[in-house]
């Protein structure tokens, strides 16, 4: 408790020091009295304008991800050149925001292995492997993935997939403390997001919505690892003692037996901390299965899923709730980043906390009441026609309720949402924020007879439009439709200011900077600046591969480094297959700028692969379609939709274990291949449903060769 007040008097004193700048050190003043401190506490007061480190996941706890830096601006962006780079494991994405500490870069890459770099010469100086077991993938709907550590007085903590929170000496990468945060590590759950210390506190979420779980969030002392305090974001099973009144007053809006189904309403991946309301707000993910009649009956709010729920930092004890999808039915989670800011509204001085979930609409809260100020669509939107400015709630249209219809609905945005967990940046100089947003809808549809699967991805997602095999023509055709945007939003005036169109979906986080520029790399491997008054493209760098994780910004002796993961991979980047460049493979690296950097990255050339003829081989077109409801379900996450090898796994179209039923068994069954990643699927599929797979893959194998697609870049 103490620790945490002496950290808002000191975020607060950070602030006054801002706010008067006169009385602030200078430059050479502020380095030598940070570097001097032990006390990482005082430290933090200097957070804001600490231009030399990158301590939190968004910077400050503003999560603006706005650097005061201004060495490299819209004047002399064209000197910035890659300084080093750090070669990385190919066997998953790359999704983390580095952090910077003292001279040192401290990266999460995938399977949740940390690596600390020397920040000037890229020389690593220790790495932690938490050694996940590799038979999680069944369980995980978008990779090993890991969005970043956290850091506090001198230690790193990063959440593992496999549920463990696990605390490391940052100077030596010795493990201090790990404790699971699964109260059963066989249930469904997995941690990709990034921990957020506040005072004497980490706090960490989970994922795992799609597979039959309850969302949680938990608090555990920063120095021993002990846990605090939970806060579970959907009631469970009232025939037990809910764990608090808040809980009582949720399950009041749920109906039937959704505990059995879990609920979902996993906080996965944004958590925030507001030091001077010591409040913690947590974005909660989707509720689960999708379709409303198996989990609710159809009917009811069911909080606490889509929603930002504000706790009290110290108790866990519930503040408030926005709920941005009541009854969430498509996947539409409000786990996106939020940014604190104040913004002047209406001639008034408002403290705001700013969200775009999945859903399309950008809110606008009261941070410290969670009053609905305003929300506009950012990204087209069909599942509803606008939010009622009374009510704050979205006005849903009647065709986007699936399970009444019966039939199968496309709505914008799709399931990966209009904006996804590639973080948003906000510019207070500009005004604007800066938005990586998809453009592409999905279909849904209520599954007839649907039965939960103990680890089946529970989903309401209509597949079959992917599980046909189509002309390529169609297929270039319907690619015309998806797109990204970086696009730049008044979050005043709720309008768009600019907006750069992308030629595919699934682009990286943004990093603004006070030089007027924001950094994003895209889907398609260019790591970019724009000019963030006007949106025009100043400068541009080819990353080899998809960069989807968030740029930040450090200084050392002066210099200001620009620094970025590169790594193809998370949910849309593996996924992508036939709607993206299959030749786009993983090349997973952290990727470091600075003026006048002279390195070259290695040539890209790899072995190409040749289609294996397969024309001979009999195929019963009914069971190739459901086993491509299957694969798109199971399978397509990881080795791209269409059997279009997205970039992580191997493309199966190419496989020579397709030409027979047998060793086609022992690899999809069995798990033969694990020691190279693919495990046995036997706990979620039968041996029919590994045919219906085979038929589907030996199917789009002659598909390919009919038009001619016969090459590829290896793996
Ligand atoms: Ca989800």
């Amino acid at each position: 408790m103490l620790r945490s007040i002496t950290l808002a008097s000191a975020i607060i004193l950070s602030i006054l020091a801002v706010a008067c700048s006169e009385n602030y050190p200078g430059e050479d003043e502020r380095l030598s009295s940070v570097a001097a401190t032990s006390d990482f506490e005082t430290r933090l007061r200097f957070v804001e304008s600490d231009t030399d480190n990158w301590i939190l996941h968004g910077r400050t706890y503003s999560g603006a991800r706005h650097s005061l830096a201004a060495q490299i601006s819209t004047r002399n962006i064209d000197q910035l050149g890659l300084q080093w780079y750090f070669d990385l494991p190919r066997d998953g994405g790359q999704e983390a925001t580095p952090l910077v500490v003292d001279g040192v870069i401290y990266i999460s890459a995938a399977w949740s292995i940390v690596h600390a770099l020397d920040a000037k010469t890229g020389e690593r100086l220790w790495s932690y492997d938490p050694n996940v077991d590799r038979s999680i993938l069944v369980k995980i709907c978008c990779g090993p993935v890991n969005r970043g550590v956290a850091y506090w007085d001198g230690k790193i903590y990063v959440g593992a997939l496999d549920g463990r929170l696990i605390a490391l000496a940052a100077d030596s990468g010795e493990e201090l403390w790990s404790s699971q945060t699964l109260d059963d590590p066989d249930a469904s759950y997995s941690i990709t997001g990034a921990p957020l210390v506040a005072g004497d506190k980490v706090f960490i979420g989970n994922g795992g919505a799609e597979f039959g779980v309850r969302g949680y969030v938990t608090a555990y002392n920063a120095d021993t690892g002990e846990k605090i305090w939970r806060f579970y974001t959907v009631p469970g099973d009232p025939d037990q003692p809910y764990e608090n009144d808040i809980l009582k007053m949720a399950a009041k809006t749920w109906h039937g037996e959704w505990w059995k189904v879990g609920g979902g309403g996993t906080a996965y991946d944004a958590l925030a901390y507001d030091p001077q309301l010591n409040l913690f707000y947590v974005g909660v993910g989707n509720a689960g299965p999708y379709n409303p009649l198996v989990r609710t009956q159809g009917k009811g709010d069911n909080l606490f899923v889509s929603s930002i729920v504000a706790l009290d930092a110290d108790s866990g004890k519930y503040v408030w709730h926005y709920q941005t999808t009541p009854g969430d039915s498509w996947d539409y989670t409000a786990t996106q980043n939020m940014i604190l800011a104040d913004l002047e509204i209406e001639g008034t001085s408002r403290e705001v906390i700013m969200q775009a979930p999945k859903n399309g609409f950008f809110y606008v809260l009261d941070r410290a009441t969670g009053e609905f100020i305003s929300a506009e669509a950012f990204e087209k939107v069909t599942w509803a026609s606008g939010v009622d400015a009374e009510t704050g709630r979205p006005i849903v249209n009647g065709s986007a309720k699936y399970w009444l219809t019966g039939k199968s609905v496309t709505l914008f945005p799709s399931a990966m949402g209009a904006h996804n967990w590639q973080p948003m940046a906000f510019n207070p100089d500009t005004g604007l924020v800066y938005i990586p947003t998809n453009h592409m809808p999905s279909s849904f549809q209520a599954e007839q007879n649907f039965k939960m699967q103990p680890l089946g991805r529970n989903t309401g997602i209509d597949y079959t439009e992917v599980a046909v095999p189509v002309d390529p023509a169609l297929v270039a055709k319907a690619k015309q439709t998806l797109r990204g945007n970086l696009l730049a939003w008044d979050p005043v005036r709720q309008k768009p200011a600019w907006s750069v169109e992308l030629a595919e979906p699934g682009n990286g986080g943004a990093l603004s900077t006070a030089g007027d520029l924001v950094f994003q790399g895209t889907a398609l491997g260019e790591f970019a600046a724009y000019n963030a008054t006007s949106g025009e493209k100043l400068w541009s760098f080819d990353a080899q591969t998809s960069v989807i994780a968030a740029p930040v910004s450090y200084q050392i002796n002066g210099e200001l480094y620009i620094a970025v993961l590169a790594g193809r991979g998370g949910a849309l980047g593996r996924s992508a297959g036939k709607f993206s460049d299959p030749n786009l493979i993983n090349r997973s690296r952290l990727l470091v700028f600075k003026r006048g950097g002279q390195a070259i990255l290695p040539s890209p050339d790899e072995p190409m692969l040749t289609l294996p003829d397969l024309t001979e081989l009999p195929i019963n077109s009914d069971v190739a379609v459901q086993g491509g409801k299957l694969y798109a379900n199971l399978c397509a996450s990881c080795h791209g939709f269409g059997a279009v090898g997205g970039s992580l796994a191997p493309d199966l179209r190419y496989s020579g274990f397709i030409r027979d039923q047998v060793a086609f068994d022992q690899v999809v069954m069995e798990g033969i291949l694990r020691s190279q990643g693919m495990v046995g699927f036997k706990q979620v599929i039968n041996p029919d449903h590994s045919v219906a797979l085979r038929q589907y893959l030996v199917q789009q194998n002659q598909v390919a060769r009919k038009f001619g697609d016969t090459e590829r870049v290896g793996r």
